[in-house]
């Protein structure tokens, strides 16, 4: 799929506009979803420009899921809750929004329903603190 290299993700990984980062190596970045469907919801991006998974080099794709993993337990750890949804979706048609390829790992706690996607923007200071409890557990 040809890659937008003015969408959201591009900008925020070359720090045209802002993100409120919790991790990040020489292949991914990791920053809070600033419309959380939980608190505690996180997006995961490999660097390398995809649109989708189907597009992703497979070392990206290795890199992007470790990431992912150590994210969803430090998630697990600071937010205290029962279960983590990883959610990762492909193409407009399968609800993608931004067309660059990302992780969401997002705390699920039991009898809990999530919030509706990308529907609500939060506090910035509450999503910064977030972040700051996230990156205390993360190992
Ligand atoms: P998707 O629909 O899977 O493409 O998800 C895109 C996600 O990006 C949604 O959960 C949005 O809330 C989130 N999002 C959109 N813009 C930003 C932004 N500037 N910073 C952080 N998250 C964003």
């Amino acid at each position: 799929m040809v890659y937008d290299n003015n969408n959201i993700f591009a900008k925020i990984l070359r720090g045209e506009l802002p993100c409120i980062k919790v991790f990040e190596d020489d292949r991914t970045l990791a920053f809070m979803d600033i419309m959380p469907q939980a608190d505690g919801h996180v997006l995961i991006i490999p660097k390398e420009p995809a649109v989708t998974l189907l597009d992703l080099s497979e070392e990206g794709a290795v890199a992007a899921i470790r990431t992912t993993r150590r994210i969803a337990i430090a998630v697990k750890k600071a937010l205290g809750v029962e279960g983590i949804h990883v959610a990762q979706l492909n193409g407009a048609a399968a609800g993608q929004t931004v067309p660059h390829i990302h992780f969401h790992v997002i705390p699920h706690a039991a009898g809990t329903v999530l919030r509706m996607h990308a529907a609500e923007r939060a506090d910035e200071n509450s999503l910064k603190a977030m972040a700051e409890r996230i990156k205390a557990c993360l190992d």
